[in-house]
Formats: C-alpha cells, sequence, structure tokens
C-alpha cells in the first residue's frame, strides 16, 4: 500500500506546496483490509472510499458486467460497508459517459420533499429548529431516490439485472465486514442518538457499545432487504412492504420513550413516495483549458459552481511559475461562485435557476474583472446578475453561506468498452437522521436539512428554502472530463460544500499543475466558499504559500480533512488509472481489472 508519507517527496516537488507539518498517519487496518488508493492497468477501474465495495464492483466488471451494473454493485455495497453516508435510505447524483454513443448524461436522485411540505417545513410556532432537533428528526427525511437511481441506470444502460448486481453486497452484508478505524470513529460520533433508537442501536452498536476494530459487523436484515429489492424490484420500496416501513418509521419515530428525545414525525408518506422520479437531464459544460468537463446540474449546485469557477480560471494562463498567485486565483474564483451560487441555484422545478447564464464564458470574463492580483476579496461578496453580466458589477447584497453536512461518498468506475460512471451517493449528514428502519438494515437520510429553514438574507428571494416535492439543494459534483471526445478524468468527493472545492482544486490540480491524479487527490486541500476565513487543512496551512496568501489579506481557519476524494484517468496508451485517498477518511481503494504495474 502506498501511503502519503511516501507520496510527500513526490509532491512537494511538484506543487512547492508541502509542507513541514507531518502528514496523518494512514489507517492501520488498511493492510488488514488490502486497501490501495493507485492501480493501473487494463480491463475496467473501480475506486471508491472502501475495499469491500471496490471488489464488489471489480467482481461485476470481472463477470463481463459494464461499468453502470459495477457502479450499481460498488454503491450496494457502499450501504453494507459506509451505512453513514450511503444506502437506500438516500438520495445522490449519477453521471455516465457512453462511449457508444460518446454523450454524457446525469441522473438526479435526490430526495424530495412530500408534496405536503412548504417553507414552514422547519418552523415552530414561527421559529426555525435548532438544527440538531431538524437532524434527528422523520421531519429531515425526504423520499429516498437511490433505488430508483440503481433501476433506472441499469434499465437504461446496465447488462445485468437488479438482482445480479445487489448479490456482492448481499453476501458481504451476510457474511460480515471488518470494523476499521473510521467506521468507529464514525459510530462514536453517532453513539448517543443511535443509542436512542433500538433499531439503530441493534445494528451499529453491538451489546450496546461501539464496534471494535477488527471486529465483524454483519447486516441480515439489509441483506433480505436488497433480496426482496433484487425479486420484485423497486417496487417494493416505492409501492410495497418496505416503502410501508420507511414511511412508517419517519412518520412515528421508533424513540425508546426511556431517552426522553422528542424525534419529530416527518410528513412523507406513501403516495410521496409512489410519485417518486428520477429526473434524468443533460449535464452542465463547460470547455476549461480544451477540455470538455460535464457535471451535475440543478438541483446540485456541483456543475454551475465547479464550472463558473473553472470558467473563471480559464480567463487568464496558468501562472505555472508562481505557485502562490495559482492558490489565490484558486481561492478567489471559488468565493466568487459561491457568491453566485448561494443566490441563484435551487431546484429549478421551483426557482428559475440561470445554469445557461451562469456558464457562459461572458459571464466568468464579467466576474474575474473583481480578482485583484496583489490582495484578496472581501467576504462575503455580492452576487453578479447572470442575466445582465456587466464587468466587476454585483446584485445587491450578499448571501450568507448556508450550513451544511459533512458526509457522503464517491465511487468512480470504467470499463473494457470505455464507459465511465462518476456517481456520489449520501444521506446527508454522517449518520443521515440516525433513524433505521425497524428489520430492514438502513438509516433514512436527513436530506431536507440542505434546505434554508429561512431565508438565508431577509428581502433576497432565497432559491432553497422547502417547497412541496422540492429538492434541497446539494453541493454533489461529480464530473467526467472528455479530451477529443474521449474520457479523460473522473473524479468526484464527499464533503458537503466543500465538495465543489475539492473537485475543483483535483481537476486543476492535474490539468494545470502537472500533478499525477494521485497528487492531485492527496495534496493538502483549502476550502474559500464566500465565508470570511477560508477553511484549510493543516499540510495546507503549513506551506510556505500560506504565510504569503495570509500577506495578501486571505484569512485560515483550520479544518482536520476536506473530502475524500476518488477518480479515474485514462492513460494515452489506453490504461486505466484508479485513484482514492491515500490517508483522508482512513484511506480509499482503487483498483483495475488487469492490473499492468
Ligand atoms: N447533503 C450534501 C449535499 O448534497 C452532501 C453531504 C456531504 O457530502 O457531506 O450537498
Amino acid at each position: 500500500m502506498r501511503t502519503l508519507a511516501r507520496l510527500v517527496p513526490a509532491l512537494a516537488l511538484v506543487t512547492g506546496l508541502l509542507c513541514t507539518a507531518a502528514p496523518a498517519q494512514a489507517d492501520p487496518s488498511a493492510a488488514v483490509t488490502g486497501k490501495q488508493p493507485e492501480a493501473v492497468g487494463w480491463g475496467g477501474a473501480v475506486t471508491s472510499v472502501d475495499a469491500d465495495a471496490t471488489a464488489a464492483g471489480l467482481e461485476v466488471l470481472r463477470r463481463g458486467g459494464n461499468a453502470v451494473d459495477a457502479a450499481v454493485a460498488t454503491a450496494a455495497a457502499l450501504g453494507v460497508t459506509e451505512p453513514y453516508s450511503a444506502g437506500i435510505g438516500g438520495g445522490g447524483y449519477f453521471v455516465y459517459y457512453d462511449a457508444r454513443t460518446g454523450k454524457v448524461t446525469t441522473l438526479d436522485g435526490r430526495e424530495t420533499a412530500s408534496r405536503t411540505a412548504d417553507s414552514s417545513l422547519f418552523l415552530e410556532n414561527g421559529k426555525p429548529l435548532a438544527f440538531a432537533d431538524a437532524v434527528t428528526s422523520g421531519l429531515s427525511v425526504g423520499v429516498p431516490g437511490t433505488a430508483a437511481t440503481w433501476e433506472q441506470a441499469l434499465r437504461r444502460w446496465g447488462s445485468r439485472d437488479l438482482a445480479e448486481v445487489l448479490k456482492p453486497a448481499e453476501r458481504i452484508a451476510d457474511r460480515g465486514f471488518t470494523v476499521d478505524q473510521t467506521f468507529q470513529d464514525q459510530t462514536a460520533l453517532n453513539q448517543a442518538r443511535f443509542q436512542d433508537f433500538p433499531a439503530s442501536r441493534a445494528l451499529f452498536l453491538p451489546n450496546g457499545k461501539l464496534p471494535v476494530v477488527g471486529s465483524t459487523l454483519r447486516n441480515h436484515d439489509l441483506a433480505a432487504t436488497y433480496r426482496e429489492l433484487g425479486r420484485g424490484g423497486t417496487a417494493a420500496l416505492y409501492r410495497g412492504p418496505i416503502g410501508a416501513d420507511i414511511v412508517r418509521t419517519l412518520q412515528h419515530p421508533p424513540v425508546d420513550p426511556a431517552s426522553g428525545r422528542n424525534a419529530r414525525p416527518g410528513k412523507v408518506d406513501t403516495a410521496d413516495l409512489a410519485a417518486y422520479q428520477v429526473r434524468q437531464q443533460d449535464p452542465t459544460h463547460v470547455n476549461y483549458r480544451g477540455l470538455d468537463v460535464y457535471g451535475i446540474a440543478p438541483s446540485s449546485s456541483g456543475g454551475t459552481t465547479v464550472g463558473e469557477a473553472l470558467n473563471i480560471l480559464g480567463t487568464s494562463s496558468v501562472p505555472t511559475a508562481d505557485s502562490v498567485q495559482y492558490d489565490h486565483r484558486f481561492l478567489e474564483a471559488s468565493r466568487i461562485a459561491f457568491a453566485d451560487r448561494n443566490r441563484w441555484v435551487g431546484d429549478p422545478n421551483f426557482v428559475q435557476v440561470p445554469t445557461r447564464q451562469l456558464l457562459d464564458p461572458a459571464y466568468a470574463a464579467s466576474r474575474a474583472c473583481l480578482i485583484n492580483p496583489q490582495h484578496a476579496l472581501t467576504s462575503p461578496l455580492a452576487p453578479g446578475d447572470p442575466y445582465h453580466p456587466a464587468a466587476c458589477a454585483s446584485s445587491g447584497q450578499p448571501v450568507a453561506e448556508p450550513y451544511e453536512g459533512q458526509s457522503t461518498t464517491h465511487l468512480t468506475v470504467a470499463d473494457r468498452w470505455g464507459n465511465v460512471v462518476a456517481y456520489t451517493l449520501t444521506i446527508e449528514q454522517t449518520g443521515g437522521s440516525g433513524i433505521a428502519v425497524p428489520g430492514r438494515g438502513f438509516l433514512l437520510n436527513n436530506e431536507l436539512t440542505d434546505f434554508n429553514f429561512t431565508p438565508l438574507t431577509p428581502g433576497i428571494p432565497d432559491p432553497n428554502l422547502p417547497g412541496p416535492a422540492k429538492r434541497p439543494r446539494s453541493s454533489i459534483s461529480p464530473t467526467i472530463v472528455l479530451k477529443d471526445g474521449k474520457p479523460y478524468l473522473a473524479v468526484g468527493s464527499p464533503g458537503g460544500a466543500t465538495i465543489i472545492t475539492t473537485v475543483l482544486q483535483v481537476l486543476t490540480g492535474r490539468i494545470d499543475r502537472g500533478l499525477t491524479l494521485e497528487q492531485a487527490i492527496a495534496a493538502p486541500r483549502a476550502s474559500q466558499r464566500n465565508t470570511a476565513a477560508t477553511q484549510a487543512e493543516p499540510a495546507f496551512l503549513a506551506s510556505p504559500e500560506a504565510a504569503k496568501l495570509q500577506a495578501m489579506g486571505h484569512v485560515f481557519s483550520a479544518t482536520p480533512e476536506i473530502g475524500a476524494a476518488t477518480g479515474i484517468e485514462r492513460l494515452p496508451d489506453g490504461r486505466w488509472l484508479a485513484a482514492a485517498e491515500p490517508v483522508r477518511r482512513g484511506g480509499g481503494s482503487a483498483a483495475v481489472v488487469h492490473p499492468s504495474r
């Protein structure tokens, strides 16, 4: 296994960015689970945060399945081994490059509010609920979109049926997976609330305690649920007994009465489940330095925000010789793009979202002129008006950055035919609502807390208030990059709103800075989202560039870890390179069908 410790010297040479700070230690359990953060070879590739999940996808590829089959198999396995970040109780966004047509298509499998919800969803006596109370409640549970996304992806582009691709995950759930440090840490984060829900406690707190690192955790209920989905299709969830259990659980959260917890009931009912539709839609597209970059259109803000920031960066050549200017421009481009995102992006079925205008290079030029090469801008920065671009102009007051959780998981898959999937799935916060569906083996999401509970800035229209059957704005940013019409890169990450800056940083690290994909993923991260302080990892703060950026007016706040990216690259000789985190979240797992080095 290759650790960050081995990567650091190489990175330091290439970027000048690293770093006197000691890197975090790789998860010792990685050696046990066989995690490997990079792989190169032929026949297709799978990369995810988890070794069992990556192996599930690889098994499907080896048996002749395509990238879509393998992506669903990997996602289903993540529902077992990463149940706090992924699963059929949640939603996600799927980006697919089809080698036959040369086209990129996307599926929006975002959770939706009940048709009976309105902008007062999170108000009690006219006041917004405390965030923590909203999270651990039925109120925050949206109609899950993940199972429908799997079914639709397989139906449109897959070559295997759902029952077959769920098999590896069923096996992992029945035989169990090895608890690693990351899993134990994430369980500890949730321990207090899992304790209050007997079904969650039974699944994740064996004998009422944290699962021990190295022990085996099984989930027979989830294996049975997957088998039921395999037999009858997702109708069992959207119009059948699994759905009835979901609705009962969220409408009457099964809390231990002795806990004294007030878990508010939710509104989603069986008619909401029956009405759920995955949206198939065109990707966002920008051309960045001759490459075609495709992402997710709203309801996620990922594609528009990554795209606008790339367009802003594309207005000038890469300051190759000056790493401080490089970082400065990266931070300013994200600051500006977030100012626009917070003002303009929401569910396009409910608000007019200027997707095309936000991605127009002329608009980016009108925003890029705000960047002062000597000095950092001040946040919150006011949004521009994409409908009437005017150089360096702003439109009205700044809109504050909302709080967003930090969970989710991203997988990337390619197959021998050249099809590629970038898929990010989530149940929102680590552990979602904390409420497991009794007897079914999975947690319900708290995705509706991605809505703003009240307008972020009084008097300014907020595109992301709750509404009937509305989808909360996401930051999820699975991205596929084509070079001369053929796949070149595919990446994505978890991390709430930092997803956008992580994807931007990985893409530009690879495209502009001469980093390899593994290096671009491992490099220290910083995330500027139109807030006064830029979040930065310790290794970024320890770099010589950080001091110079501070002298230019950048303010930083330390955060231990940002994101957990995975990606693949098609090398010029046709081999696939799969890459994952060497250290973050305990390290990811990259694999190829036929390794070549
Ligand atoms: N709910 C978040 C979103 O859709 C993702 C959560 C996370 O990655 O932490 O943007």
